[in-house]
């Protein structure tokens, strides 16, 4: 594993980790609640590394570390729950994504430091 650190790591966008994940999940935003000012908040997500609760977990953090989110968000492609966004107190900031496909989110352990 690398363990890589260097500069702009602390500026680190969600979008600069995961362009297409982050594409995704605006597009899923739009169409699910058009005009809902949160699909335009995505692009400009910190990125604060991969949980690191377990070696499986998948949620992506864009806070400097993890809250439990009162409410919860849930995307979905062609009748199935591909993320889940965990929206904090004001409902107008993203604080963690939850990616259930299982897609490979390991690209960017080597911020997780
Ligand atoms: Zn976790």
């Amino acid at each position: 594993m690398e363990n890589r650190t260097g500069p702009g790591q602390r500026d680190q966008r969600l979008k600069d980790a995961y362009p297409d994940l982050v594409a995704e999940i605006t597009e899923l935003l739009r169409a699910s609640q058009p005009g809902d000012p949160l699909a335009d908040s995505i692009v400009d997500l910190p990125f604060y590394g991969v949980c690191s609760c377990s070696p499986t977990c998948e949620i992506l953090l864009t806070k400097p570390s993890p809250v439990v989110a009162p409410w919860i968000v849930v995307l979905e492609r062609e009748g199935e729950a591909v993320f889940f966004l965990g929206i904090d107190q004001s409902q107008a900031t993203v604080s963690s994504v939850e990616v259930l496909d299982g897609r490979d989110l390991t690209g960017c352990l080597s911020l997780s430091s």
